[in-house]
């Protein structure tokens, strides 16, 4: 820690810090522990005109201590447009940093870890695309956000959990190449009834997941509601009640205030911060962690923000940059 601040500072930052974490069991001794880290970096903001976009898997520490803005991957491509700082430190993975840069290519994006990268992402060449797209001519490709830049460059639409429906039911062809999540792609087909023509990648976090968790759950609780990621495989979704993206799930439990048991059956980051923002509702089930997002904490942030290093600065070709932007302006025009 570089900076020091007075004993009534600390008290109240720890405090402000315990208000929230507490309901995910964190101890008061836990927060004054964290106090000092989270002052010094939301000063270091201040300073460098910095904002902290964190994606709702990252651990509750960095989203309720020194995010300015949390949410889904839709959410946060639209904060990182709207931003008028002149940094953007992303907590998450690369492919978000990447995207935060190709809408913001006049910022400094910084990535605390440069190996924080995304089974999804990582399971896709640009070469593999160009394969596809020789041997499927004409037929529109769709990618999941959860792509690297360089896929982003080959593609017609990118699309999130939140709009991918959407968005393949007004794209005017029956069929689509849909990338890189095998499960979403399943998913895809079933709720548009397009032949999708899919990619073999997985989430490793939400491919984990297992129908008898869902059954077990309703066995014991005949009230709860059960909404799961689609990118679970698809002999969990059709155990559950609600599929859709984070937004969704959000979503649903602000508008169903009655509904006070749920199951979310997702990355533990959203279930912890649901846990807090809604303390009047009960969160049960397993959940599973994203070893990816979690190479996130607070002291790599802070270094981050503080010296950030060559490997920790988004770098990325213009030309390539410009056209992967092709495909997420279509997406951000569905306003969705
Ligand atoms: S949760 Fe799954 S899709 Fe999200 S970053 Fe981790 S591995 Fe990738």
């Amino acid at each position: 820690m570089i900076m020091k601040f007075d004993d009534a500072t600390l008290e109240e930052e720890a405090e402000r810090l315990y208000s929230h974490l507490v309901k995910v069991g964190w101890s008061k001794s836990d927060c004054e522990i964290i106090a000092p880290l989270t002052l010094e970096i939301n000063h270091i903001k201040k300073e460098k005109n910095a904002v902290i976009l964190a994606h709702s898997y990252q651990r509750p520490d960095i989203i309720f201590g020194v995010a300015d803005y949390s949410g889904d991957s839709l959410g946060l491509s639209k904060a990182a447009a709207a931003t008028d700082a002149d940094i953007i430190l992303f907590a998450g993975v690369v492919f978000m940093a990447e995207t935060a840069k190709i809408l913001s290519p006049d910022k400094t994006v910084i990535v605390p870890r440069r190996d924080a990268g995304c089974s999804l992402a990582d399971s896709i060449t640009a070469e593999d695309v160009k394969n596809l797209k020789e041997q499927y001519p004409g037929i529109p490709v769709v990618a999941y956000i959860n792509t690297n830049a360089d896929i982003k460059a080959e593609i017609d639409y990118c699309v999130t959990s939140a709009n991918v429906i959407q968005i393949v039911n007004s794209i005017e062809s029956d069929s689509i190449i849909f990338l890189p999540d095998h499960n979403m792609a399943n998913y895809i087909r079933k709720e548009t009834g397009k032949e999708v023509i899919d990619w073999k990648g997985v989430c490793v976090v939400h491919e984990e997941f297992i129908p008898e968790s869902v059954i077990e759950v309703k066995e014991m609780h005949s009230d709860i509601m059960v909404i799961a990621h689609s990118e679970c495989p698809p002999d969990v979704l059709e155990k559950v009640d609600m599929v859709g993206g984070t937004s969704d799930m959000k979503n649903f439990i602000e508008n169903n205030p009655d509904t006070k048991k749920l199951f979310l059956v997702t990355e533990c980051g959203l279930s912890d911060r649901f846990a807090i923002e809604y303390p009047d509702r009960e969160f049960y089930g397993t959940c599973s962690l994203c070893p990816y997002m979690k190479k996130n904490d607070m002291k790599n942030i802070l270094d981050a923000l503080v010296n950030p290093q060559e490997d920790q600065i988004i770098d990325l070709d213009v030309d390539l940059m410009n056209k992967a932007r092709k495909s997420i302006d279509k997406m951000l025009a569905f306003n969705i």
